[in-house]
């Protein structure tokens, strides 16, 4: 074998991205998988689109979904550090010590080191993962929890009305569908920090936050989104303070945040409060009796991840989804063909699928928060 055909398959590109900086997004990657997504070193940004797939541990391939770059570990340090082949060859060789071929006791010295590394990674991924789980329900535990029935029956304080003014503001008809799900509840204060709770740097944004269950049969995590009276959080600068999410990483892609009681027809959206809309303007429609879920990311709905645990699939007996798409002036083929490759995957699992658009538009950064559901379904 040459030298370069020995480092694709020797060298831990997961490693080698690590080296550059690369702090993976765990909520995203599936560790046991191989399977890590992190923010792309060679084009610069705050979301986790840069995938690597190393399953054994080595020998792995990148793909950036932002820049589009890609290849084996070789084609990304000629990207990241701007080398020629030869060179980028040269330079692997030398920090993985790999010259002509290697002695049987370097191999074993090699392997496992690599079992080591292996073994530390996964502890420390399932470390987070119970470290996320135990905050998660901590929180959940304790919110307050908005709906006033809830309250009297668990002798809770009211915390706040702030969460149904809030869903009414962004057009919830909450008296439709029985007030908040007892999936939502608020927490009147917390903290927030751009990419992630930091003790090393103070709280960027403090305030109330609806916090929503996310998982069927139990609370895999929590998900967040700091909200006002009207509308979502902004920071002095105008921006929104993202959503956030905790919980059991490598668990929470695919699971949704549940709305209603089940049954066998979902509408499916990617935001709690764009399917809240959608939901209750069904319900109040009358006629099939809808159930809501919000999947929290478009990933979980269309991908690009091709593993199916991290990708929204419906309870069993559900015979029916109508899927809320969001178009994107950016790039409408792409929304549409994303969210058409949802429909066709949910389709090849035996459901009947509706896939439906803000007035019938992919070109338009709409949600059905701004436009109606039903009208767009008569159209
Ligand atoms: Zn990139």
């Amino acid at each position: 074998m040459n030298k370069s055909d020995r480092i694709k398959s020797e060298v831990s590109l997961r490693e080698v991205a690590e080296a550059a900086g690369v702090a993976w997004d765990l909520k995203k990657s599936s560790p046991n998988k191989g399977d890590w997504w992190g923010p792309c070193p060679l084009h610069g940004e705050n979301t986790a689109s840069f995938h690597v797939v190393e399953k054994g541990g080595t020998g792995g391939f990148f793909k950036c979904f932002g820049c589009h770059e890609g290849g084996t570990v070789i084609d990304f340090t000629m990207k990241l550090h701007g080398l020629d082949f030869v060179s980028a060859v040269r330079r692997l060789a030398e920090e993985a010590g790999i010259a002509g071929e290697l002695s049987e006791e370097k191999k074993r010295e090699i392997e496992t080191k690599r079992a080591q590394a292996k073994e530390r990674s996964e502890r420390e991924a399932a470390r987070q993962a119970e470290n996320g789980h135990r905050m998660a329900l901590r929180l959940w535990q304790g919110s307050d929890i908005p709906n006033p029935n809830a309250i009297k029956a668990r002798g809770r304080h009211l915390g706040g009305a702030i969460l149904p003014q809030y869903l009414t503001a962004r057009g919830v008809r909450l008296s439709v569908i029985g007030g908040v799900p007892g999936t939502l509840r608020v927490a009147p204060c917390l903290d927030h920090w751009d990419g992630g709770y930091d003790r090393n740097r103070p709280a960027d944004y403090s305030g109330a936050a609806m916090i929503g269950a996310i998982g069927r049969e139990k609370i895999l995590g929590v998900h967040r989104t700091w909200i006002t009276p009207t509308a979502r959080a902004r920071h002095q600068d105008g921006r929104k303070v993202e959503k956030q999410w905790i919980g059991r990483t490598g668990e929470l892609m695919g699971q949704p945040c549940v709305l209603s009681p089940p049954s066998q027809a979902v509408v499916l959206g990617e935001g709690i409060e764009t399917t809240l809309v959608a939901y209750s303007d069904l319900v109040s429609q009358g006629g099939v009796q809808w159930s809501a879920e919000a999947a929290l990311s478009r990933g979980a709905i269309t991908g690009p991840a091709q593993d199916k645990t991290q990708l929204w699939t419906p309870r069993p007996g559900v015979q029916e989804v109508l899927i809320l798409g969001e178009g994107s002036s950016k790039n409408p083929r792409e929304a549409r063909e994303l969210y058409e490759g949802a429909a066709a995957r949910l389709r090849g699992l035996g459901l009947s699928v509706l896939l439906t658009v803000p007035h019938d538009r992919w070109d338009l950064d709409q949600d059905f928060a701004d436009v109606s559901v039903v009208e767009s379904l008569k159209g």
